[in-house]
């Protein structure tokens, strides 16, 4: 089987365009809707994230309001920016780009975000609503990586579905939004025993590890939905997924390439919890 390769450049276009009509219709109540992105210090890969997000909100009509601050500014300054943007109505979402340096308090600046603006789901108020099964704003790359499965037409409920990595921002919620769906779900993770027989057993297998090629074919189920979301730098330069693409797009029955597959979609998803967040603000007003 050679495996029908998901294109996530194509999808998020499609799904950018789609915002754009709800854009539109905010408009037309006054509402338009804005992101507010905050990059601190000059991190290459971060300013390329901010500028791809910047981008997508100009593919689908959003104002993308973009905060730079140098890397040495004080956390309490940066704690009042985030006041600022959560007390200003014209912003519907608030991002702050990681990694931020190392004296500045990562979890405290994201749990500061209000949980209404909180457009990458990190806010703990958020992911306990996607515990429970209610999520408003759910983080960016679990979500895009379901939008390309159902997209796909990939079957979820009913399947085995297996999870490499367990952070908070991807393969937990991964796991919880596969298990909404009525998959039935194991995660994986460093100290799992025998995890390319797990892996193997998966009609979906998410992969959010961040090692290079390290999901070989012989771990993949001939037919499986392989969804890609590691980001990885080659000593070359070049990038690549957690995946040995060539060799398990022989036998997998979906597979998703990076670049060009999570990654494009996780950034159309920011712009639809920003659209999200601005209609749900009407809604309150
Ligand atoms: P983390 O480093 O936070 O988590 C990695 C997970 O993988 C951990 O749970 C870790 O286990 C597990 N792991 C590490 N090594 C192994 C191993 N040898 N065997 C089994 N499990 C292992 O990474 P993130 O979740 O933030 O990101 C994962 C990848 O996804 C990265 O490449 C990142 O760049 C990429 N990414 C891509 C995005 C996109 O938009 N496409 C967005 C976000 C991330 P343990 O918990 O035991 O340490």
């Amino acid at each position: 089987m050679t495996a029908t390769v998901i294109d996530g450049a194509a999808m998020a276009r499609q799904l950018l365009a789609e915002l754009g009509a709800r854009v539109e219709a905010l408009r037309a109540r006054g509402c338009q809707p804005g992101l507010a992105v905050v990059l601190v210090g000059d991190n290459p890969a971060s300013a390329v994230y901010v500028r791809s997000k910047q981008r997508a909100c100009d593919a689908a009509g959003l104002r993308g309001d973009n905060i730079s601050l140098p890397a040495e500014v004080s956390q309490a300054d940066v704690l009042a920016l985030i006041d600022h943007l959560n007390a200003d109505p014209t912003v519907h979402g608030i991002l702050v780009q990681l990694p931020l340096p190392d004296h500045i308090d990562a979890a405290a600046v994201l749990q500061h975000i209000a949980f209404a603006k909180d457009v990458d789901g990190f806010n703990w108020r958020n992911l306990g609503a996607l515990v429970d099964g209610h999520p408003a704003l759910a983080p960016c790359t679990p979500s895009g990586s379901m939008l390309l499965l159902e997209r796909s037409g990939v079957p979820i409920a009913g399947k085995r579905a297996v999870v490499l990595g367990r952070s908070s921002i991807v393969g937990k919620p991964a796991a919880l939004m596969l298990l909404e769906r009525h998959a039935t779900v194991t995660i994986c993770h460093s100290r799992t025993p025998d995890l390319a027989a797990l892996a193997k057993e998966a009609d979906i297998l998410i992969c959010a590890v961040g090692r290079p090629r390290m999901v070989t074919a012989d771990m993949v189920k001939p037919g499986a939905a392989v969804i890609d979301v590691g980001i990885n730098r080659l000593p070359d330069g070049k990038l690549c997924g957690d995946v040995d693409y060539d060799a398990v797009a022989a036998i997998a029955g979906w597979i998703t390439p990076v670049p060009g597959g999570v990654g494009p979609m996780t950034v159309a998803v920011v712009v639809s919890n920003a659209v999200a967040a601005a209609e749900k603000s009407l809604l309150t007003a």
